[in-house]
This record gives C-alpha cells, sequence and structure tokens, in this order.
C-alpha cells in the first residue's frame, strides 16, 4: 500500500497543481485501490469541513419543462407524465416544514417553466426571505441576467446550475438545442452576480470518455464552484437515453472522491442520484468526501410526478420518517447535523500531513 501513496504524489500537493495528466493517474486507480481513495478524501473531508452534514431541503414545485434534454423524464417531449405547479402556499406550507425540522437552506427546483416571470419567482423568494430564518438555494435552470439579478435582489443566496458533461460535443447531443459555452456563461454569470453556485455531472452517460469525467472536475475548479451536485446517470424509460445502462456507483463514488481531493472545501452532496443507486450508497458517499443531503419536502401529492428517473429513492418517504432515518444513518456514523445555513466555506489549509497522508491512503 506504501506503493500507492509513492505513485500518488500528487496527493500531497496544493489543490490548484492537478491537470489531465495527475487526474488521470487517480481516475485510473483500479477497484483494488478504490477504497483506500474514497477513505483519503473523507480524510480531506473531515479536515477541510468538518463532521457536520447540511441538510439542504429541496421543494420541487413545478414540473413542467421547456427543454428537450435526452436524459430526463421532465422532457417537454413526455406525455407520460402529469404536470403540476405547487401554489405559493404549498411551497410555503412546505418550507414551514422544513423549518419545523430544523432545516436552514431551502432549494426551490423545477423544470424551465417558462409560466413564470421572474417577479413570480421573485415574490416567493422574498415572502420566503421575510418570513423564515433560512438561505435560498435556486435551481431554475438557464435564464437571462436580468432575471438572475432580480432573484439576487429578491434574497436568493445560491444557484444550482450543473453543466451535466464537461464535453461539448456529448453535451449538444443529450441536450438539443443547447450548448455548454452557454451553461459555463450562465454559471459565471451567476459567480459574478454574488450568488455562491454549485456544478456537477452526470456519471455514465452514453459516450462519455474518461478524460470528459476528469474534465468535469477541472471545469468544476476553473470555475470554483461552491458545491458539486454529482450523481450516475439514471436512465429513464420514458426518454430517448431509456434503453442505455446506468452509470456505476463505484465510478461515481470514486469521481466523488477525485472531487473533494482537488476542491477540498466545497461542499459535496451525497446526492439523491446516488442514494437511489442502493441501500447503502448515500453512507458510501458521505464515507467518500460527502457532507450534504438533500431531504425531498416536496408534497407527498405530486413527488412521484417530478420522475426524473425511475424509483427516485424519496419517492414515499414523508418528512419525519426521512428525517429519523437521517438521523439514525449520521449518529451510526459519527457525522452531526449542522445548525448553520452552511455557506460556502473558505480553504482553511489544504495540504495533509505526510503522515495523515499515509495513513489515509494507506491504512487498511
Ligand atoms: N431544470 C433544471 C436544470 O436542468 O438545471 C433543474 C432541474 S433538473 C431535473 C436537476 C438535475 O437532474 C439535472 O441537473 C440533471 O443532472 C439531473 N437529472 C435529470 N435526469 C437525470 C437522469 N436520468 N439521471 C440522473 N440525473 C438526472
Ligand atoms: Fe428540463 Fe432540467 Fe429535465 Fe433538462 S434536466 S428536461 S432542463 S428539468
Amino acid at each position: 500500500m506504501r506503493e500507492a501513496i509513492d505513485n500518488q504524489p500528487m496527493l500531497t500537493k496544493e489543490p490548484g497543481n492537478f491537470n489531465q495528466e495527475s487526474l488521470r493517474q487517480l481516475f485510473d486507480l483500479g477497484e483494488f485501490e478504490l477504497p483506500a481513495l474514497l477513505r483519503y478524501a473523507n480524510q480531506i473531508r473531515k479536515k477541510q469541513v468538518g463532521d457536520e452534514v447540511h441538510l439542504r431541503a429541496i421543494i420541487e414545485f413545478s414540473n413542467y419543462c421547456s427543454c428537450h434534454c435526452l436524459y430526463c423524464g421532465l422532457r417537454a417531449g413526455n406525455h407520460k407524465i402529469s404536470r403540476y405547479r405547487l401554489t405559493n402556499q404549498e411551497i410555503y406550507q412546505s418550507v414551514q416544514t422544513a423549518v419545523r425540522y430544523g432545516l436552514k437552506t431551502i432549494v426551490l427546483q423545477s423544470g424551465e417553466d417558462r409560466f413564470y416571470q421572474p417577479y413570480d419567482i421573485a415574490h416567493v423568494i422574498e415572502f420566503i426571505k421575510k418570513h423564515f430564518d433560512v438561505a435560498i438555494t435556486l435551481s431554475l435552470g438557464e435564464h437571462p441576467h436580468q432575471s438572475y439579478q432580480i432573484w439576487l435582489n429578491a434574497g436568493a443566496d445560491r444557484y444550482l446550475l450543473k453543466h451535466e458533461t464537461a464535453d461539448p460535443i456529448l453535451y449538444q447531443k443529450i441536450r438539443p438545442g443547447k450548448n455548454l459555452q452557454d451553461r459555463i456563461n450562465c454559471l459565471m454569470d451567476l459567480k459574478d452576480l454574488g450568488y455562491q453556485i454549485g456544478s456537477g455531472n452526470m456519471v455514465g452517460l452514453p459516450g462519455q470518455t474518461l478524460t470528459s469525467l476528469i474534465d468535469d472536475v477541472l471545469l468544476m475548479k476553473k470555475l470554483n464552484v461552491e458545491m458539486a451536485g454529482i450523481g450516475p446517470f439514471l436512465p429513464h424509460p420514458d426518454t430517448p437515453l431509456g434503453c442505455y445502462s446506468a452509470g456505476s456507483l463505484s465510478q461515481t463514488l470514486k469521481i466523488l472522491a477525485i472531487t473533494r481531493i482537488v476542491l477540498p472545501t466545497i461542499h459535496l452532496p451525497a446526492t439523491t442520484a446516488i442514494s437511489t443507486v442502493n441501500d447503502d450508497a448515500r453512507r458510501l458517499a458521505l464515507g467518500s468526501g460527502a457532507n450534504v443531503i438533500m431531504p425531498n419536502f416536496t408534497p407527498l401529492t405530486v413527488r412521484d410526478q417530478y420522475s426524473i428517473y425511475p424509483q427516485k429513492i424519496d419517492i414515499i418517504e414523508d418528512p419525519k420518517q426521512s428525517m429519523n432515518n437521517l438521523k439514525k444513518l449520521l449518529k451510526e456514523m459519527n457525522r452531526t447535523i449542522s445548525m448553520s445555513y452552511g455557506h460556502a466555506v473558505k480553504i482553511k489549509k489544504y495540504s495533509l500531513t505526510k503522515k495523515e497522508a499515509y495513513h489515509g491512503f494507506g491504512s487498511q
């Protein structure tokens, strides 16, 4: 195992030193070395962002979408799902439930629903900010600069916009009519405006290469993201990619761990997509660098209609069940629930000592 460290000198380097070549050595680690890599990422997580897990309450307020992403069950062309929009009252009730459970961040997510005018969303943000002590993350897709500005002025704190894949050709194929540069421009725009930004990618997309997976991590580094949502591609039968295989759990965990190593202080969720893979996947992600969980507070009456992919883990759990399960898991893992808003963390000190690096990468 000593050899593993000697062969990975980049692990004790500053994060900025990574490039395609040095990252490829990490990506090339085999199944046998994977557990050690995951443990190493877990140590960096502990050192940089501690044992606290941030809970973000996700409220999926509309499943209407004007886009045609080949992978997503909400795509405009999928006529098999029933569409819904929550009323403002339903959104506020969901926020209230989340706040009662102690959550300090609300994530408002939807398809790209052109029904809403920018000020409709701003009104919801303002109301939530006025009546509840929470941070707000938006995840509403690509919008003009002006809308982002209006929502920021209304009180939004963060924006989650996954770049999905850093391969521009694959991107264009799986998101017809869209291009990667526009998505990156939106992220840069959001950052310039003052949002904390989150990006991320799917792992195991049909036609995805190892080089592009490495580029995913490097792109997030370049964009200096504060959060990265990484999850496996999960095929939805009612989409054009429905017949392809799902991304693998081990590859997703590897990329999660590498992202923690390259961007040591970011917030890294054990995403719903990872947790959907199997019963132990959330625990594995939390042990591989993740420090965020996004419990679902969408009303149960519509939750199964937000079917991005099938069998989403959180479709049937009510908030009480889901919070109890979470608390039990975190207790077993000696992790605590954060009581703070969980804003972006500034880098403390990157390098582990040689001894820590050896321990993290080499111990059983
Ligand atoms: N419409 C917004 C957008 O696309 O940014 C936000 C909602 S969208 C449903 C949220 C995320 O779902 C996307 O960023 C994408 O990565 C993920 N997603 C969609 N379909 C998926 C699939 N089949 N497997 C895994 N993740 C998927
Ligand atoms: Fe719409 Fe987002 Fe799904 Fe694409 S991923 S179809 S933009 S909801």
